[in-house]
């Protein structure tokens, strides 16, 4: 899996910095797909001239760009440049000023969030307090019906895994 890292610039230096400056960070050559199992997950995602406007808060400017399939990628700058913005515009819960989103060949500016098929965790994340660790896990494949309970089951398992959590998956979060 290749990693390539956006550098956000500077809020401060916006009108310094050209966008050209700011511009795709590459390193993109050689990206493979990342699989999950059997499963190959991830579309091509392509930003292109996103810019967003809060009143005159310029959040993000002129950004663009292109994520391969499978490639893992940071977004990195000081806060306030802009990181949440861009986030919430490619999960569709913020339109664009201007520019547009392309996953694969599909323009997905105007896509609802939830017909996106884009996940996103939030700085501040919420779990449920009802709720043990495996029910706040297994909540987002619940909601889209997508897995049977065994498949589901085991995509718990692997998460918990994962994040070395086995064994502890009855409790609550709290
Ligand atoms: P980061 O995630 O990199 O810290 P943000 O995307 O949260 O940056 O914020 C970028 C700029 O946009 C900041 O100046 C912030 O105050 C402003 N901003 C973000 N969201 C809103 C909003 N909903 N209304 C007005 N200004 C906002
Ligand atoms: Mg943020």
């Amino acid at each position: 899996m290749s990693h390539q890292q956006y550098r956000f610039a500077d809020p401060m230096s916006h009108s310094r910095t050209s966008n050209a400056d700011r511009g795709v960070a590459c390193d993109a050559a050689g990206a493979s797909p990342h699989r999950l199992g059997d499963k190959l997950i991830g579309k091509s995602l392509t930003l292109s001239g996103i810019t967003k406007t809060y009143g005159a808060v310029e959040a993000v400017k002129d950004t663009s760009l292109d994520i391969h399939a499978g490639e893992f990628v940071s977004i990195v700058g000081p806060s306030g440049s802009g990181k949440t913005s861009l986030l919430t515009m490619i999960a569709g819960f913020e339109q664009p000023s201007a520019g547009t989103l392309r996953v694969d060949s599909q323009d997905i500016t105007s896509v609802a969030p939830h017909l996106r098929n884009i996940g996103m965790v939030f700085q501040r994340y919420a779990l449920f307090p009802h709720m043990t660790v495996r029910q706040n896990i297994e909540f987002p494949l619940r909601m889209r019906r997508t897995l049977g309970s065994a498949e589901g089951r085991k995509r718990v398992d692997e998460m918990l895994e994962l994040v070395r959590l086995t064994g502890l998956d009855g409790r609550q979060p709290h």
